[in-house]
């Protein structure tokens, strides 16, 4: 079992939550998003093609290389990093600046670099790693929801290995077994960083 969150003084209400290819944090993120309205989950900007059903602004904010570049330039993003060596995300510096401003937590479900960012930034955000039940899970995750091919997903592993060996960063790790419960669990952390 994971410890109770203790409440931690002097902590900012921004969290960034973290871990490997499809260990399920989109869909942890998702499930707070519908059930934990208070939270502010940061929409992020991407070079990337929208899969199927994806939707603009919602999902991400889809833009091209030079687009992305003028984020960049004009300090638009609070972090960015390419990722899996292929295509480039990032994070809206302004939207989450003023949630902070307003008092609200605010969820940003990025990667291993832009969490380092993040904590180079603002010593006081709170690094959460969301781990698989095992390697073997991880992979038939990977495979079962089919919306990447082979060599995609073999350069998805790879980097998972980098990031699961980088989990002692983090302030705290929660395995995702069930979808609702490690959402509770990051709610908690927010909320006890809230006090
Ligand atoms: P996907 O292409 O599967 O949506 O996302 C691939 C990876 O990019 C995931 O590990 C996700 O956490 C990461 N990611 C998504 N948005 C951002 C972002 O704004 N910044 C960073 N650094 N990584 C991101």
């Amino acid at each position: 079992r994971m410890p109770e969150p203790q409440a931690r003084p002097g902590r900012s209400r921004l969290i960034v939550l973290a871990g490997p290819t499809a260990v399920g944090k989109g869909t942890v993120a998702a499930h707070i998003r519908e059930n934990y309205p208070e939270i502010l989950i940061s929409v992020s900007a991407t070079t990337r093609a929208p899969r199927p059903g994806e939707v603009e602004g919602q999902h991400y904010y889809f833009v091209d290389e030079a687009e992305f570049d003028r984020l960049i330039a004009d300090g638009e993003l609070l972090e960015y990093a390419t990722v899996h060596n292929r295509h480039r995300y990032g994070t809206p510096r302004a939207p989450i600046e003023q949630a902070l401003a307003d008092g609200k937590a605010v969820l940003l479900e990025i990667d291993l670099q832009g969490a380092r960012q993040v904590r180079a930034a603002d010593p006081s955000a709170t690094l959460v790693f969301l781990l698989p039940p095992s390697w073997d899970e991880l992979t038939s995750r990977l495979v079962g929801r089919g919306t990447e091919d082979e060599e995609e997903r073999a350069r998805r592993l790879r980097t998972a290995r980098v990031e699961l060996a980088a989990q002692s960063e983090f302030d705290f790790r929660i395995v995702n077994d069930s979808v609702a419960d490690a959402a509770r669990q990051v709610v908690d952390l927010v909320q006890a960083s809230a006090r």
